[in-house]
């Protein structure tokens, strides 16, 4: 059974609902990385979207 990339973005901004789930892991901090840029204006470390907000479900 393949893993998948979570990324809840509730965990990071308070309020945001935007979930992530990939099963590529580049993929999904790809789609973190320019979500956090674009909505939030923040720009994350590809260490920093996995490390802290990333979880293999
Ligand atoms: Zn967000």
């Amino acid at each position: 059974m393949a893993q998948a990339h979570n990324l809840d973005c509730e965990a990071a901004a308070v309020g945001c609902r935007f979930i992530i789930q990939s099963e590529d892991e580049a993929e999904a901090i790809e789609l973190a990385k320019r979500h956090m840029r674009d909505v939030h204006g923040k720009d994350c470390s590809d260490e920093e979207l996995r490390s802290e907000h990333l979880r293999i479900v």
